[in-house]
């Protein structure tokens, strides 16, 4: 169970809703304070702190202005340009202005949408917090998305201006955006009428379109002075709108209100992250993802820490880069990805012991499943707490997490520990909506309202809203995350997939998370692949495609068919015959997304035969050419 003091905690967030929200409110400043602390006369409908007026940029920048102004606000860090430069509270603040001024002077207005697209760079930091000030709307498209992507997102949220740069860079190489803004502009059918470019000075050919194409820095010139007032907006106005990684299908707009975000996120900083004004946090996402906004941009600024944006990968110059980072700003909180933590122990554990790494109190980890041996890896190496925590583009602040900053409990591996105070998050057996119990799988849910900070609703589309999110069961209006879990007698949770990640072989559902699970038991596997392919006589046949730790064992036909052997019989004696794959194919590497998500969904159509969809934000496309190849061998 839950330690006694953070069950209490969690047990009076949900009996106790509004007291608690009330005191969590007092973590942010309002400008005009709010009447009821919550509205919820139209469920799923949730609107927290109705009335109060208060404003995301404020909170975020100028109010540590009084206390904290020489204070490293932000911290832009690029491996890639070999840039560093620090910007003060007051820095910030001056800049924040000067971008605002500018917006304005372009003529967005409050309610207005801007759509950021951008690298990893301080700019992309002062536009998103440009629009918080002046009321505008900001949509952050991951840097790296295709014109079609691009486009079709555009033409969703409809922005009057689109903020962007010449380039991005990766892994050492340019990634030049513009010809892909003016692609998107051509195909999308409502493109905003300017554009504003940062210019990085790395696409030299860049062409500007003269009367739609802006340059920054010419514009940023005439405001250098610019004191733009914050706008006040009712706790409920929209903030942002945020398009969820279409991991599963067509992206979704979820839209994020002000007065709850800044409180939901004050409240995780202060009890979940304890990160502290003045200390500085590292968070390794991008500002196209939910992770940025929430831990690189507002959620630490908030809490009057330094915050770092870091440009580059894991590896570059070398695997010790973070660890340094780390070192050089005595940073007490880092926020990363499994994902980046598997490519860390590919390489060699001395990076992990020369620096000076003892100010980190905890690394949390969220995006997709930490595995038990990663967890464990990780924890050892660094010696503190390793905490996993589950979330969502939809919830923007964890669901599933410990506590520390509540009550220290103790970490099991592979579990992102209990549910976060303010949601009423349940396991539903998949049939009735019944409570699940102890030890058995079922779909992770919330009783509504969804805590502060959630998404409100999906962009323009209300309906959309209640019947993705609210129309699992049909006995009772629960908020479904799709995915799979199971709460062990301790309490402790464990996410187990997602609930179209399912296999049906012969009619027996079986989970891939599980499979994949009993795959990776075999000692030379470091990672693996499920997916289910359509099968003439069984429905569905879980096929594998695992990453070996040792290349050698697989390297010739006979070799591999042995070891292909040998992993079936590892699945026959964990799970059964009946979930072992029809085939194992052996790979170095499979295909995800930038945020390390796998692409099930393109596995498996290649598999099927079928156009693996949109790749546009594939990490590796060399790891798709394996699978085709791997399938082409057979
Ligand atoms: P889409 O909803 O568009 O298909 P997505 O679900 O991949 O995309 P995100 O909101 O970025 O987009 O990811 C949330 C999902 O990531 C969760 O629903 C869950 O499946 C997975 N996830 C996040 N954190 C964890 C975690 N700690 N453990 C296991 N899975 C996690
Ligand atoms: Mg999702």
């Amino acid at each position: 169970m839950a330690g006694e003091i953070y069950r209490a905690f969690h047990e009076r967030s949900i009996r106790d809703r509004e007291g608690f929200w009330a005191e969590q409110a007092g973590l942010i400043h309002w400008q005009k304070p709010f009447g009821k602390v919550l509205d919820f006369g139209r469920p799923p409908f949730a609107k927290w702190f109705v009335g109060g007026e208060t404003n995301l940029c404020y909170n975020a920048v100028d109010r540590h202005l009084a206390t904290r102004a020489d204070q490293k606000a932000l911290v832009y860090i690029s491996t890639e340009t070999g840039e560093e430069k620090a910007y003060t509270y007051r820095e910030l603040a001056a800049e924040v202005n000067r971008m605002a001024a500018v917006m304005q002077s372009l003529g967005v207005a409050r309610g207005d949408r801007v759509l950021i697209y951008m690298p990893m760079i301080a700019e992309a930091a002062f536009a998103i917090l440009a629009c918080a000030r002046i009321g505008a709307i900001h949509s952050v498209v991951f840097g790296g998305f295709a014109a079609g992507s691009l486009a079709t997102r555009i033409d969703d949220a409809r922005p009057t201006l689109m903020v962007t740069s010449d380039a991005g860079m990766r892994a050492g190489k340019a990634v030049p955006y513009k010809h892909l803004v003016d692609e998107s502009l051509r195909l999308a059918r409502f493109p905003p009428g300017k554009v504003l470019m940062v210019n990085r000075g790395i696409d030299r050919e860049m062409q500007l379109v003269p009367g739609r194409d802006l340059d920054y820095a010419t514009l940023r010139s005439r405001h250098l002075d610019a004191q733009v007032p914050v706008a006040w907006l009712e706790s409920n106005e929209p903030s942002y709108i945020l398009y969820t990684s279409g991991t599963t299908g067509k992206p979704k707009g979820v839209q994020r209100d002000v007065g709850g975000y800044a409180t939901a996120l004050a409240a995780s900083m202060k009890h979940i992250y304890m990160g502290n004004a003045g200390e500085t946090m590292f968070t390794t996402s991008d500002i196209g993802w939910v992770v940025g906004h929430s831990y690189i941009i507002y959620g630490p600024l908030i809490a009057g820490m330094t915050t770092i944006l870091y440009e580059g990968t894991p590896i570059r110059p070398d695997a010790g880069i973070w660890w340094k980072i780390v070192q050089d700003h005595r940073a007490t909180v880092m926020f990363s990805a499994p994902t980046a933590i598997r490519v860390l122990k590919k390489q060699d554990p001395a990076f992990l012991k020369k620096y000076d790494v003892s100010s980190l109190r905890h690394l949390f980890l969220a995006g997709e499943p930490l595995d038990e041996p990663t967890h464990r890896w990780i924890a050892e190496a660094l010696g503190i707490p390793v905490i996993d925590h589950y979330w969502q583009t939809e919830t923007g602040w964890p669901m599933l997490s410990a506590v520390p900053g509540v009550e220290k409990t103790p970490i099991k591996y592979g579990s992102p520990s209990f549910p976060v105070f303010g949601y009423d998050l349940r396991l539903f057996r998949e049939a009735d909506a019944s409570e699940a119990g102890a030890d058995e799988k079922a779909v992770v849910g919330v009783v509504p309202p969804l805590p502060p900070g959630c998404l409100a609703t999906l962009w323009g589309d209300d309906e959309r809203f209640v019947k993705t999110y609210f129309s699992t069961f049909s006995t009772r209006q629960v908020y479904s995350s799709f995915d799979w879990g199971i709460r062990d007698q301790d309490g402790y949770f464990f996410i187990l997939g997602r609930t179209d990640d399912v296999i049906n072989v012969a009619g027996h559902r079986l989970g891939t998370r599980e499979i994949e699970e009993a795959v990776q038991a075999h000692p030379n596997v470091a990672e693996v692949a499920v997916v289910g392919v359509a099968d003439p006589l069984k429905g569905q046949l879980p096929v594998a495609f695992a990453v070996v730790k040792d290349v050698s064992a697989v390297a010739s036909p006979e070799a591999r068919a042995a070891h292909e052997k040998e992993v079936m019989a590892t699945v026959d004696r964990l799970l059964g015959a009946i979930a072992r794959p029809g085939r194992v194919h052996f790979v170095t590497a499979l295909p995800k997304t930038r945020s390390g998500k796998l692409l099930r969904r393109s596995i498996q159509a290649l598999a099927e035969g079928r156009d693996p969809g949109d790749l546009t934000t594939i990490e590796d496309p060399g790891a798709l050419e394996q699978i085709k190849a791997a399938l082409g061998a057979r």
